[in-house]
C-alpha cells in the first residue's frame, strides 16, 4: 500500500490573482510601503471593520505599535491572558512594562473577567484581550472592568479577521488592536499584519510611529513641506510586494471565512457526539460570537492522550499540533512577568489540547481526518 499523502495542519490559499498583483507591483518598480497595493489593502479593512487600519509588516509589528501608542512606561502593569503567543506579552516587556498573566475562561480560552478584575492594581494600565481562535473574548465584561478603572483596552487579534462580538467587529472594541497576516492565519501576506486604530484622534500618532518617528505621510499629503523625526518610531511599512499578495487575498476574505467555517461546523457536527465517550471535548463559542473559523482545537482527558493522539495521527499522515506553552512558565515569561491568583485552567488546557487541520482546499482529506479520529476513539 502506498503511503497516504500528508495532510498538512494549516495552508495559505494561493490562486493566479496572487500572481497577477505581485507581477503587476514588481512591473510597477514601486516595491517600497504605502503605494498604491498598500492603499487599496487598507481601504478594504478599514470598510471591514469601520476604523482606520495602517498595513504593517507583522501582526507582532502591529502589537508593538499598539503598545507603544497606548503610552505604556516602564513600572506599568497590563493585564493579559497567559494562553496566548509571545508576542503579545512581548509588545508590553518593550516597553517596560509589567504583564500580569491571569487565567483563561474553560469555555472560550479567552481571558476570565473575574480573575482580571481581581488583577487590578494602582500600577495597571491596560487589559490586553486575545480573541482566541477567532471567537470574541467577553468584551461586555472587559469593557467594564476597564472603564470602572480607567484602563485602556488593547487588542491581539490577530486570529480574529472577519470575527464579531455582539454584531460588532473584533479589533474595534480596544483603544488599538493589531490584526496578524502571518501564513497560518486566515488571509496572509507570508509575513504581515495590521493596526487598527480605533481612538479618535490618534492617527496621525499611529502614522509616525509606523515611518520611523517621522512625519512622512503628512509630506506626501501636502500638509508639511519637509519631512522629518517627530516622535519615537520604528520600521513598520510593509513592502507593496507583500501588500499586492494581500490584496489578492483580501479580494478572497468572505470565500475563505467562509470554507474554513463550513469546515469547522463539519468538525463540530461529527465531533461533538463523541463527547459522552469522555475522551474529548469541542470548543465552545457563545451565542454572542460569530467566529471566522480560524481553528478547530480539541481537548483530550490528559496529557498522555495528547501525545498518544499526536502520534496516531502522524502514524496517518496527519498533522495535529498542540498550542501555546502558557508564558508564565515559559523562561521570559518568568523573568518579565507576575502572575495573579490562580493559573489552574491554562495549567490545565494546554496540556490537552490539539489543533485538527482547516484550510481552503483541505476538501475530501477532511474525511481522512474523521475517520482518524474515530478510529483514536474507538481504540480506546
Ligand atoms: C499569529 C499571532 C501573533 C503574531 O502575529 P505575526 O504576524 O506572526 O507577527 C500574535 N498573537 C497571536 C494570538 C497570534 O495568533
Amino acid at each position: 500500500m502506498s503511503k497516504p499523502s500528508k495532510i498538512y495542519f494549516s495552508r495559505p490559499h494561493v490562486t493566479a490573482r496572487e500572481i497577477e498583483l505581485v507581477t503587476s507591483a514588481i512591473a510597477s518598480r514601486r516595491l517600497s510601503g504605502d503605494g498604491d497595493f498598500t492603499r487599496a489593502c487598507e481601504s478594504k479593512l478599514s470598510t471591514l471593520v469601520g476604523a482606520p487600519v495602517l498595513l504593517t509588516n507583522s501582526g507582532t509589528a502591529a502589537l508593538d505599535m499598539a503598545a507603544m501608542l497606548a503610552g505604556l512606561k516602564p513600572g506599568d502593569e497590563v493585564i493579559l491572558p497567559s494562553f496566548t503567543f509571545s508576542s503579545t506579552a512581548n509588545a508590553v516587556v518593550l516597553r517596560g512594562a509589567v504583564p500580569v498573566f491571569v487565567d483563561v475562561d474553560p469555555g472560550t480560552l479567552n481571558i476570565d473577567p473575574r480573575r482580571t478584575a481581581e488583577a487590578v492594581t494602582p500600577r495597571t494600565r491596560a487589559i490586553f484581550v486575545v480573541h482566541y481562535a477567532g471567537v470574541g473574548a467577553d468584551m461586555d465584561a472587559i469593557g467594564a472592568i476597564a472603564t470602572q478603572h480607567r484602563l485602556l483596552v488593547l487588542e491581539d487579534a490577530a486570529q480574529a479577521l472577519g470575527a464579531s462580538y455582539r454584531g460588532r467587529p473584533l479589533g474595534t472594541f480596544g483603544d488599538f488592536a493589531g490584526v496578524s497576516f502571518h501564513d497560518t492565519k486566515n488571509v496572509t501576506s507570508g509575513e504581515g499584519g495590521c493596526l487598527i486604530v480605533n481612538r479618535a484622534g490618534r492617527l496621525g500618532e499611529a502614522e509616525v510611529a509606523r515611518e520611523k518617528g517621522t512625519n512622512r505621510k503628512a509630506f506626501f499629503r501636502g500638509e508639511v513641506d519637509k519631512y522629518t523625526w517627530v516622535d519615537v518610531g520604528s520600521s513598520y511599512v510593509p513592502s507593496e510586494l507583500n501588500a499586492a499578495f494581500l490584496l489578492a487575498q483580501l479580494e478572497r476574505l468572505d470565500e475563505i471565512n467562509r470554507e474554513r467555517v463550513g469546515q469547522w461546523e463539519r468538525y463540530m457536527a461529527a465531533l461533538a457526539p463523541l463527547q459522552g465517550t469522555g475522551l474529548l471535548r469541542v470548543p465552545h463559542v457563545p451565542p454572542e460570537c460569530v467566529h471566522n473559523g480560524h481553528l478547530f482545537y480539541l481537548l483530550l482527558a490528559d496529557a498522555r492522550a495528547q501525545s498518544d493522539f499526536i502520534a496516531f495521527m502522524r502514524t496517518r499522515e496527519i498533522t495535529t499540533p498542540f498550542h501555546y506553552v502558557p508564558l508564565h512558565s515559559a523562561p521570559a515569561g518568568r523573568r518579565y512577568g507576575r502572575v495573579h491568583g490562580s493559573m489552574a485552567v491554562t495549567e490545565d488546557i494546554w496540556q490537552r489540547l490539539v489543533r485538527l487541520p482547516i484550510y481552503p482546499g483541505l476538501g475530501a482529506d477532511q474525511d481522512r481526518v474523521l475517520d482518524a479520529i474515530q478510529a483514536w476513539v474507538a481504540a480506546r
